[in-house]
């Protein structure tokens, strides 16, 4: 039986931008994904903020962004499910549904490594799919060796066999909603559908949260 491998990339997206698809489609080469699923979140799981966009907004902006790119999927079940929503609860959804045949990825940027520690279940986050880290500019090469002590050899082993290596694109969406509330260029940094979506909609003039 041939092995699929799907990968899981959670996230705000508050915008998406080209930093998120780049990364996504470099990780899924380097995986051999068949196909890289957008999960967008309602909120970070250890913000206590939301989103600056609506649930509505970052999901047609997430369509927009990924439409070109046939192995790129969105799914909104995070945005459907009453709060609050775990990561592995979304693993094990995924898993019950492609079946025991599929190898699950779940990616991650560098900035999160050091948050991983409190994420909810992450012993069984970890032994439960591939969580993927990948390089990010302005942040550390991906190292788990200092979290031996808590998760144990083998799954830090498990670990930084699955970093990736992805290119360093140098944008961030709190970046984006900074510039936008102070009037400068973003064009660079997104999907030209999304900048003209953004701008029909008006979205992102406030001043940013941070
Ligand atoms: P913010 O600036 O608001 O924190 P963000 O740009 O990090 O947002 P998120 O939606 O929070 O965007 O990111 C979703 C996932 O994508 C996270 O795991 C994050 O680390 C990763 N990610 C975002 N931008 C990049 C990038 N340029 N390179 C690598 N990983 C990225």
């Amino acid at each position: 039986m041939i092995e699929r491998k799907i990968a899981l990339f959670g996230g705000t997206f508050d915008p998406i931008h080209l930093g998120h698809t780049t990364v996504a489609a470099a990780a899924a080469e380097h995986i051999r994904a068949e196909k890289i699923v957008f999960i967008p979140a309602r909120r970070s799981p250890l913000k206590d903020t939301f989103p600056e966009a609506g649930d509505d907004d970052r999901v047609k902006m997430i369509t927009l962004a990924i439409a070109e790119n046939k192995k790129f999927q969105l799914n909104d079940c995070e945005l459907k499910k009453a709060e609050p929503g775990y990561t592995i609860e979304t693993v094990r959804k995924f898993q019950t549904d492609f079946g025991s045949e599929t190898s699950l990825y779940w990616l991650v940027g560098a900035d999160t490594i050091d948050e991983l520690p409190r994420w909810y279940r992450i012993v069984e986050l970890i032994d439960q799919c591939n969580i993927c880290a990948m390089y990010r500019a302005g942040c550390k090469a991906p190292d788990f060796t200092k979290f031996t002590h808590i998760w144990g050899l083998q799954r830090v082993q498990k670990l930084q066999q699955n970093v990736i290596q992805t290119p360093l694109i140098d944008i961030s969406s709190s970046e984006i909603r900074h510039r936008l509330a102070t009037g400068q260029d973003v064009t660079d940094m997104l999907h030209s559908p999304v900048a003209d979506y953004i701008r029909e909609h008006g979205l992102y003039h406030s001043k940013p949260k941070n």
